[in-house]
């Protein structure tokens, strides 16, 4: 940690935009950027020709499942992933770990698992559940980020979904705080067409009209009345429906500390692609039609979503369903982290967005979201060296062997996406480097205090 070290592109995302120059790192801590002819006496320099650096991406929504579940994922695999996408931050979810994120204890029982096998940095979420609302003002001083809730069944028993008089409870603390309560949003109620899904349950068709935007709107029209009672931050994760998005868009402009996130598969991947069994693309709420998905993007063009998150929920094939292809029975959840980047960039460069605009939504926004700010998100002095090394251009084909979650089923098999990750660093330590992983146990646990 303590060398110094020089970073040499022609091409350097910083905030006055991509330009030739040096990144000099002294303790883990950007103490420069300097340019291309500039003395840089005592460093050792690494020249990267005309591969972008760019800040390390942030991933505030992945579900590492540990302990209690690392047969699904885990610190070591996750981490590992992360750092061959670019991914240098972590925000682990409550659940599906077990025990599930909602005491300091339980808080303390993941920290402890996570110890030796952090190889990017990890901070964690803790989650409000009907009987833990004493637990949760010590849950918010032991360092979680926030609080993670759901409006509808989680899909793992121990963590049970919660009522508007639990959030009240939730909010009014988080508020004391300054932490943001993060929400599953879709209300569910009886509808007809959830027939459908058990007369045909390999139909994707079936799948998707089980799970309507009308759950995810009026679940938002009751966070956004929680946020207004309340004043607390309030966050909705993987926004789907873009129906929401005027009632969104308004509630920002009435000044309302409300953000949102979507997931990297409502924008890259739509309805009419998924085939009848593929139950990897099994996720809720639901990847819609691209009618819906293409106003998506332009929520984030105006940054009315204000970032992207990949909601990486992996679970083994049996769980997924792959074998049988049913939609009903499926694990909800898409392995997706180690391509957030390459994923991302693909679809965004299609629609004409830029590299400074998915470095938004992928890194500095988030850093904003997270309150690390003044620490990460950024290539500038005094912050941390946390970057992503990699070719914008070149392009490469998913395939199943390159992928190092536990388990090797994700919808992006077989996708040709753009974007190769070169390098990654971590705190100025070279974690991953063209394949090979070199600095491992690089990551630090992150508290929010
Ligand atoms: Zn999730």
């Amino acid at each position: 940690m303590n060398h110094k070290l020089a970073i040499k592109s022609k091409r350097i995302l910083t905030p006055e935009g991509v330009r030739e120059g040096i990144i000099l790192i002294e303790k883990g801590e950007i103490s420069a950027v300097i340019p291309a002819n500039a003395a840089h006496e005592g460093f050792t320099i690494e020249d990267v020709g005309d591969l972008l650096v760019m800040p390390g991406v942030i991933d505030p929504h992945v579900h590492i499942n540990e302990p209690g579940r690392t047969d699904w994922e885990g610190f070591e695999t996750a981490t590992k992933a992360a750092a061959k996408g670019g991914i240098t931050t972590l925000i682990d979810m409550p659940l599906n770990s077990s025990p599930v994120t909602t005491s300091v204890n339980n808080f303390h029982i993941k920290t402890a698992a996570s110890m030796g096998q952090l190889h990017v940095n990890c901070g964690f979420w803790g989650g409000v559940v009907p009987d833990n609302l004493n637990e949760l003002d010590a849950l918010l001083q032991s360092g979680v980020f926030g609080l993670k809730a759901f409006l509808t069944h989680s899909g793992i028993d121990d963590f049970p979904n919660t009522e508007a008089e639990h959030l009240r409870i939730a909010l009014t603390l988080l508020k004391k705080y300054d932490k943001p309560l993060l929400v599953h949003c879709e209300l569910d109620e009886a509808i007809p067409e959830a027939e459908l899904l058990t007369k045909n349950p390999r139909s994707y068709d079936a799948y998707l009209k089980s799970r309507p935007a009308s759950w995810e709107n009026k679940a938002i029209a009751l966070m956004i009345k929680l946020c207004r009672e309340t004043g607390a931050r309030v966050h909705i994760v993987h926004l789907s429906s873009a129906e929401a998005i005027a009632q969104i868009k308004a509630a920002k402009a009435e000044g309302l500390p409300i953000t949102v996130e979507t997931g990297q598969h409502y924008l890259f991947f739509n309805a009419e692609q998924i085939n009848d069994g593929a139950t990897e693309f099994k996720c809720a709420p639901p990847i819609r039609e691209k009618e819906n998905n293409e106003q998506l993007w332009k929520a984030l063009k105006d940054l009315t979503i204000d970032f992207i998150a990949t909601d990486h929920s992996p679970a083994p094939p049996e769980l997924k369903e792959i074998g049988t292809g049913n939609f009903q029975k499926a694990w909800g959840g898409i392995a997706g982290l180690q391509f957030a980047l390459p994923v991302v960039w693909t679809a965004a460069k299609e629609r004409g967005f830029t590299l400074e605009q998915v470095s938004k939504w992928l890194s500095t926004n988030i850093a904003g979201f997270l309150h690390l700010h003044n620490s990460k998100g950024k290539i500038m002095k005094g912050y941390d060296a946390d970057l992503v090394i990699w070719d914008p251009e070149k392009q490469f084909i998913v395939a199943a062997d390159d992928i190092q979650h536990r388990h090797k089923v994700s919808p992006y098999i077989g996708q040709q996406l753009t974007g190769v990750v070169e390098q990654t660093y971590v705190y100025g330590q070279k974690v991953y480097d063209h394949e090979n992983y070199l600095h491992l146990n690089a990551g630090k646990i992150l508290l929010k205090k």
